[in-house]
């Protein structure tokens, strides 16, 4: 079985002990892991994970290229981290750094909206999302653990109304759906065309927004073929967050959609992830 973690943070080296001991303050958070290449490489073989998307948020427009080169640089190194670029909303000329990352072997962008100060169904965005055409994805990061629910920028119904006004757009929405606002996720996105991601939803000791069974209810009525294995490493344990898909009371089949199958076809993954599978639908 293949397995791609669709949610993972890393950072170069020399800042990623500082990058993540700040995002542990913010929400209160710890991690598990060291959130650079050789922490994700040692974390995948432990979990038997073949493939890593990496997310990437720029928090200021003039990062954009520079953390699109590294992040390239990264995955060409190691074929098995699979690159997403950043983008910023404040960016001069999305367009030309979009065709800039296809040529990089970039798959798709992160906006994390609560760092960028947006929201998704903005007019300013729609250029972004042209920009992406039917071919990269956009991630969301979409509800929050540290703003009251009224502060949020991302939710269900404006990514709803993205969802219906670019329906060629491969759009996924972290934290199934949206953090802490299921309840709009079952009312506005349940059904649409856009993926779900299973990072930070699990229930842990001290985090337990979601039981299992709402979890396996959710990814049932949402449909199967649109459900992302996602962790948020280094912040979730990859071993322990395979281990709860596999534990879900859901057929086979489905898990390995979830696991891994879903997410080839979603980034167009090539078997070249060091993996000595070989990927059929
Ligand atoms: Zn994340």
């Amino acid at each position: 079985m293949m397995i791609i973690d669709t949610h993972v943070h890393i950072f170069p080296e020399k800042i990623a002990a500082s990058a993540v001991s700040a995002l542990e303050r913010q929400y209160e958070i710890e991690s598990c892991g060291s959130a650079t290449v050789q922490g994700i490489i040692s974390s995948m073989k432990k979990a038997k994970v073949d493939g890593s998307v990496l997310l990437s948020i720029a928090t200021r427009p003039g990062q954009v290229e520079s953390i699109n080169n590294w992040i390239s640089d990264t995955s060409k190194t190691n074929p098995n981290l699979i690159p997403l670029g950043a983008m910023h909303p404040d960016h001069p000329d999305p367009e030309t750094e979009i065709i800039r990352m296809r040529k990089l072997g970039i798959k798709g962008i992160k906006l994390h909206s609560e760092f960028q100060h947006f929201y998704p169904d903005e007019e300013r965005m729609f250029r972004l999302y042209e920009a992406l055409s039917s071919d990269m994805v956009v991630v969301f990061h979409a509800g929050d653990e540290i703003r009251p629910l009224t502060k949020i920028h991302t939710r269900p119904k404006g990514l709803a109304s993205v969802v219906d006004s670019f329906p060629e757009l491969k759009i996924v929405a972290a934290h199934l759906g949206c953090h802490r606002c299921w309840n709009e996720v079952e009312q506005y996105l349940i059904g649409k065309k856009i993926f779900f991601d299973t990072a930070y939803v699990f229930p842990v000791p001290g985090y337990e927004h979601l039981t299992t069974r709402r979890i396996t209810d959710i990814i049932e009525a949402h449909g199967f073929d649109k459900i992302l294995f996602g962790t948020d490493y280094p912040f979730r344990d990859q071993s322990k967050e395979v281990d709860n898909i596999l534990n879900l009371d859901i057929d086979e089949v489905h898990k390995k959609m979830i696991l891994g199958s879903n997410a080839v076809k979603l980034f167009n993954i090539k078997n070249d992830t060091g993996s000595s599978e070989v990927i059929t639908d």
